[in-house]
Parts: structure tokens; C-alpha cells; sequence
């Protein structure tokens, strides 16, 4: 394993973070190449990114001098993330472990090593997605016969030299790249089913792994080799690692400056930290479980079933993208009794907007939630934590009655994809925090397993005085809002 990579990575984000910190629409471009493609109909659903950015991006990148160097490069990109995520996580795991030590607990408002993995999941979040449309073209591109035959060409190559990277048999390669292969997979066979075009098995990106067991002892296996790697890329002051010490020198989750009136109930709709929920609050061994970004039709149903069994109800997060795909799910979670809330439109950086995507995140989402859920939205929170602390979201927020809830448990679910270490980290969070919010994803297979297990464990307290009350949202905010009429 070398560090020989970390350069074309490096030229790989710089082209995401620029385009992450300007954001706005660029003057027309000059597109000799591919100024007569037509814009795709059908876009990558699961895209926090606009359609317009996207389709900028990806003619500038059949544009540019070497087209597939550029793409290839995206993957070097999303290798270094990984493996920088994993070993940030290493640091949060050992700060949690000394705050332990100390019978205190982690701060995430003044945690660096926290901060640094939220900033990692909104980079990796933004790269999958940006590869995952290029992908996409790419194979429109490369299948569409009213092209002119030398476009259709270098699409092919391209595509074909991107999938022979993407299929590598380089155990951390594998590790990094998969949930980027199931997104692209997926997305493949759900245009399939809108489209009446064929889908060629060279489109297919393969599995990397035979079943999640495999997966998971390869990342025992690897798992100490890859957090060495992200701390030596980590500590070669990159410009990665530049980029992430700005953005969480300046990342904020509580906005301290101003207090609500004072208001009778304990919980509504604010536009300070008066008022939302954080978990803080609840009496002792009152625990809240949320799950975010789903709905998915695998995951998400997985989960019910386990609650259902364990006799538990939860809250779940979505984003209207997800909802207005699996009516079936949103259905089901309904019947069962779970709570059901918001998460904008499309998991997008909510500070990064201007006016009118804000309207879609927030305002469009909830009306389409509402109709979906079939009763009013009352509960919403921001993706990556972003916006918590603005002003104008928390208020475009607080005009729909809903109130906002962030959360002090952090599973970080969405690197980790080792059960076990999941519910560790989780079981320590919970018993020094004593109460509160605990923070899942319902779009992983980890997730599934390790919140069952966190569930299991906490029932073990039953008459003992540490014993734990799993609740939903609606429910506490309506016991202690009640209590205190
Ligand atoms: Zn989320």
C-alpha cells in the first residue's frame, strides 16, 4: 500500500472544493465538444447537487484537455475522503474514550475531530453524487445512436477505463468504492424501470464484495492500514486538509447570540436553541431514536421489522426525493406507528442556498411530506447539522410550525460500517449523556444491524435504575410540553 496517490487526489478535490465554495452559475462556457448534447431527462434522483450544476461540471470535464484523467481522478478523490473519514473517526473514538476516562462527555460544538467528520460526510456526500451523474451521461452518451459516432467512442472508453478502476481488486479500493457502486447500481436499474432503454451489462459497475460478511471482515482486516494512510494524508498539511481545517474552523451548530421570548412550552418552532431539541432535556433514561436521509425500500423496512419485534418506536428523518419514490415505505412506517419528519428535499447544504432553493429544501418538501405522511410535518432537521445556527433557515423553518431537532448521540453510521464498533461508540455516547437524541441512517445495512443491537443492550437495564424509555418525538414533545402547561 503507498501514498503515491495523494496527488492526483489532491487535483481531483481541488476541482470539488472549488466548485463546493463558489456555487454560482458560470458565464456561458465555450463547449465545442459537447454543446449539441442534450441535457438528460432523467437526472440522478439522489442528488443534493442542482441539475444545472451537475450538467456544468460534466461538460466541463468532456471539455477539458484529458477527460478521462479527470474522471479517474474523481475516484483517487473519494478514496482519499474515506480513508481521511476513517481516521478522524479514529480521533473522535479516542477523545469520547479519554472523555470517558474523565466521566465527561464530547462536546460537539467544540469537538474538532467532530467537526472534521461532518465536513468529511458533505465532501463525500457532494463527490459521490457529482461521479454518479457523470456516470450516468456517460452511459446515455455511450448508448445513444443519434450521436455521432466518435462521441459515442469516447464516452465508451471512458466509461470503460472509469469501470475497470472502479471494479479494482485492491482491498481498500473495494472498501472505499462500494457504496459509490450500489448508488450508481442503483440509479442504473431505477432509470431502467423509467426508461424503456436497454441497460448493457458493460454499464453495470460489478459487487464488490459476495455478501456484507465478506465486507465486514475485509474491513477488520484493512481497517488499522487505512486510518494509518488518512493521518499520514491528514498530517501532510494537503489541500484537503486545509480545505477541512477552514470549513470546521468555522462551523457552528448553536447559534448563542440570541434567546427566544420566553415561552410556556418546553419545545416550538424557534430560531434559537431555545425551544428545539436537542435532547437535553429529557428526564433521565428518556431516549429518542432517529433515523435519517431514507426512505429506502431495503433498509428502512428492515428496521421496522426490528422495532416491531423489539416493541419500539422511532422517528425518521427523509428527504422528499426518497418519499415521493417509496410511497410504499412511507406507508408502512405510518401503519406501524413510527413517527415521521423532514430532512429537506434533497440533502442539500442548506447555507449554501439562495432564496429559491431554500423554498424547494424546506418549503416544498414539507408540502410534499405532508401529503405523502397524509398529517402536518412537525418536526424538521438540517442536513449535515447545517443551518442550525442561521438565522434565515432556522426562521424559513420555524414560519412552517415545525420544530427543529438536532441530536447529542452521534452513531457516525455513515463511515463506520462495522456494526460492533457502531453500538460501542454508541453505548458510550448514551451513558454519558444520560438522555437525549440518538442519530442513525436508515440507508445502510450497518445501521440496521447496529441499532438492533443498541436497542437489545439497552433493554438489559429493565428495573435497574439506569433503565432506558425509547420515545418518538411527537410523544416527548407532547409529555413535556404538557407537563409544563
Ligand atoms: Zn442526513
Amino acid at each position: 500500500m503507498s501514498f503515491k496517490k495523494t496527488l492526483t487526489a489532491t487535483a481531483a478535490l481541488s476541482f470539488l472544493l472549488s466548485s463546493c465554495s463558489t456555487y454560482k452559475p458560470f458565464n456561458e462556457p465555450k463547449l465545442p465538444l459537447t454543446a449539441k448534447l442534450a441535457t438528460p431527462s432523467v437526472r440522478a434522483p439522489s442528488s443534493s447537487e442542482s441539475e444545472e450544476n451537475l450538467n456544468t461540471a460534466f461538460e466541463m470535464m468532456m471539455n477539458s484537455q484529458e477527460p478521462e484523467k479527470e474522471f479517474l481522478d474523481y475516484l483517487s478523490g473519494l478514496k482519499s475522503i474515506f480513508l481521511r473519514a476513517e481516521s478522524y473517526l479514529a480521533d473522535f473514538d479516542s477523545e469520547l474514550d479519554d472523555a470517558v476516562a474523565a466521566n465527561s462527555s464530547v462536546s460537539f460544538e467544540t469537538s474538532k475531530s467532530y467537526k472534521k467528520l461532518i465536513t468529511m460526510y458533505t465532501l463525500s456526500h457532494r463527490l459521490k453524487d457529482k461521479i454518479s451523474y457523470h456516470y450516468l451521461r456517460l452511459t446515455d452518451m455511450a448508448y445513444d445512436k443519434s450521436l455521432p459516432s466518435d462521441k459515442r467512442k469516447l464516452a465508451k472508453s471512458i466509461l470503460s477505463k472509469f469501470k475497470k478502476k472502479l471494479d479494482s481488486k485492491d482491498p481498500i479500493e473495494k472498501i472505499s468504492f462500494d457504496e459509490l457502486k450500489l448508488e450508481i447500481a442503483q440509479e442504473l436499474r431505477e432509470r431502467k424501470g423509467l426508461s424503456t432503454k436497454s441497460l448493457s451489462p458493460a454499464e453495470l459497475p460489478a459487487n464488490n464484495f459476495k455478501n456484507d460478511q465478506e465486507k465486514l471482515s475485509t474491513l477488520r482486516q484493512y481497517r488499522k492500514m487505512m486510518r494509518a494512510i488518512g493521518k499520514v494524508e491528514a498530517d501532510s498539511g494537503d489541500e484537503l486538509s486545509q480545505t477541512v481545517e477552514s470549513i470546521t474552523e468555522k462551523m457552528q451548530f448553536v447559534d448563542a447570540t440570541g434567546r427566544e421570548p420566553q415561552s410556556e412550552l418546553t419545545f416550538f418552532p424557534s430560531t434559537t436553541s431555545s425551544g428545539n431539541v436537542m435532547g437535553l432535556v429529557f428526564p433521565k433514561g428518556v431516549w429518542a431514536l432517529t433515523y435519517d436521509d431514507g426512505p429506502n425500500p431495503t433498509h428502512t423496512a428492515a428496521i421496522v421489522k426490528n422495532l416491531d419485534d423489539l416493541g419500539i418506536k422511532a422517528t425518521f428523518f427523509w428527504l422528499a426525493q426518497n418519499v415521493i419514490r417509496y410511497q410504499s415505505t412511507v406507508d408502512l412506517v405510518g401503519e406501524k406507528g413510527h413517527a415521521r419528519a423532514n430532512h429537506s428535499w434533497s440533502h442539500a447544504q442548506l447555507p449554501k442556498l439562495d432564496a429559491t432553493g431554500l423554498q424547494k429544501e424546506i418549503v416544498q418538501s414539507t408540502s410534499i411530506e405532508q401529503k405523502s405522511y397524509g398529517q402536518p410535518v412537525q418536526f424538521f432537521r438540517c442536513p449535515y447539522g447545517a443551518g442550525n445556527s442561521v438565522p434565515r433557515i432556522r426562521k424559513m423553518i420555524a414560519d412552517l410550525k415545525m420544530i427543529h431537532v438536532f441530536w447529542n448521540v452521534d452513531t457516525l453510521d455513515w463511515q463506520d460500517k462495522d456494526p460492533d464498533s457502531i453500538v460501542a461508540r454508541s453505548k458510550k455516547q448514551m451513558q454519558a449523556a444520560g438522555h437525549g437524541v440518538v442519530l442513525f441512517h436508515d440507508i445502510h445495512p450497518q445501521s440496521v444491524i447496529a441499532s438492533k443491537k443498541l436497542v437489545e443492550w439497552s433493554k438489559s437495564f429493565k428495573g435497574t435504575p439506569g433503565e432506558i424509555r425509547w420515545v418518538t418525538l411527537p410523544e416527548i414533545v407532547d409529555e413535556m410540553n404538557g407537563a409544563k402547561k
